[in-house]
């Protein structure tokens, strides 16, 4: 066994919990707002409800638009977006095609 995994060493539990642990200033939380919003629903055409094809999340739209780091960027939406064919609720997980 390797000697420096930190497990087998319980003097240094703060070694083990900084694997597992991302600081929360590695994580981006963006408000996606109204108007971000309108555009990102702009450069869709369907959703997982009414498309069988859509592979790609919808936060990937997000990403696009604003320009994050998708590895560490969470979004909290202002409301639920629209699907424009289909008026289904988009959050940032729903799969989508784009335009
Ligand atoms: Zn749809």
């Amino acid at each position: 066994m390797n000697q420096n995994f930190p497990f087998d060493s319980p003097a240094k539990p703060e070694a083990a919990m900084k694997l597992f642990t991302v600081p929360l200033q590695e994580t981006n939380v963006v408000l996606v707002d109204g108007r971000t919003l309108i555009e990102a629903e702009s450069l869709i055409s369907g959703c997982e409800h009414c498309n069988r094809d859509a592979e790609i999340s919808f936060d990937y739209v997000l990403d696009e638009l604003t320009g994050c780091d998708p590895t560490r960027t969470e979004y909290l939406m202002y409301r639920a977006g629209r699907c424009p064919n289909c008026r289904s609720e988009v959050t940032e997980k729903t799969l989508i095609t784009p335009e």
